[in-house]
């Protein structure tokens, strides 16, 4: 490889919003065969709406958006963003949590006004030996075949509510899947939402596998079981929980609007944080390298 043809690649890659962190990078870009998209931040928007909120019987809204706001507006996930701006908007100010905890991938919780309250998966309550009533698990069953991230809201041991948010597919995200296709590799929709969640998106973008229900530690070991199987695997995301993964990837593609530490683990950054650049700087990559055998 000639120093030079390497640096009008790198160089025509900041022109497009790709960052490569060095020359070693491009080798990698000519194995690959698959491509491992995160859900949150990566296909979709993740910026969050709370669209809807379900109640159990005898259970006053406002105080379920006034208990769950307060201890969604400690956490930085795009979920407790959505549920603390949708609470603050609909009952103003949230009270402060006396406690605090945040559980990766699964929710919050801490003490609200005196209650034990906790806001995440149904798989959290569960942790609690919490179940939904009846009315509240169709809601949710609902909610999630229609494409969206259902959370619960439990207190003092009893669950109060299901909240329904969602996010918007990026309007690159459907183009970016083609021109990944087109190179040749296999899109993989990795996510730590529900499966009908994950579904509901991969089909709006034209992905036809995907791995769900991950929690944030075992993504890595996703794209671990994939290399197993003999495949190259390129990983794109976002996320604090994207960072293990994107590291055990062939070739690591950290979305320049997510966080630090996906941004430190990538090999290479698409500064925009638009999809179609992947395809554009595996195109990139491989073309300089052909210029240079
Ligand atoms: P992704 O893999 O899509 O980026 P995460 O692994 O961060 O998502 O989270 C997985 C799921 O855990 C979310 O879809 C949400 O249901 C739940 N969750 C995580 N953090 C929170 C939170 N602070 N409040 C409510 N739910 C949460
Ligand atoms: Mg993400």
């Amino acid at each position: 490889a000639t120093p030079t043809a390497l640096m009008v690649g790198t160089g025509r890659g900041a022109q497009l919003g790709i960052l490569i962190k060095g020359p070693e990078v491009l080798e990698t870009t000519r194995t690959v065969d698959t491509v491992v998209l995160d859900k949150t931040g990566t296909v979709t928007t993740g910026t969050m709406t709370l669209l809807d909120v379900h109640v159990a019987e005898g259970v006053d809204e406002t105080e379920v958006l006034r208990l769950a706001g307060a201890l969604e507006h400690a956490s930085e996930h795009p979920v407790a963003r959505a549920v603390a701006a949708g609470a603050a908007g609909r009952v103003g100010a949230l009270p402060v949590p006396e406690d605090f905890a945040n559980i990766p991938g699964l929710g919050v919780q801490g003490i609200v006004e005196g209650h034990a309250v906790l806001v995440g998966r149904e798989k959290l309550l569960r942790q609690w030996a919490i179940e939904l009533p009846a009315q509240l698990a169709r809601a949710t069953r609902d909610a999630e075949s229609a494409g969206r991230t259902v959370i619960a809201v439990a207190w003092d041991g009893e669950a109060r509510a299901v909240l329904e948010v969602a996010d918007a597919v990026k309007d690159t995200s459907a183009e970016a899947v083609r021109r990944l296709r087109g190179l040749g590799l296999t899109p993989i929709l990795l996510t730590g939402d529900n499966a009908a969640v994950a579904r509901a998106v991969a089909a709006e973008v034209g992905i036809d596998e995907v791995i769900a229900d991950v929690m944030p530690e075992d993504k890595a070991d996703v794209v671990k079981k994939l290399q197993a199987e003999g495949r190259s695997v390129a990983m794109v995301g976002d996320g604090v929980n994207d960072a293990a993964a994107l590291a055990q990837a062939d070739l690591g593609l950290a979305m320049g609007t997510g966080t630090d530490a996906a941004i430190e683990a990538g090999d290479l950054t698409l500064v925009r944080g638009d999809l179609r650049a992947a395809a554009d700087a595996i195109r990139l990559s491989r073309k300089t390298l052909g210029t240079i055998r």
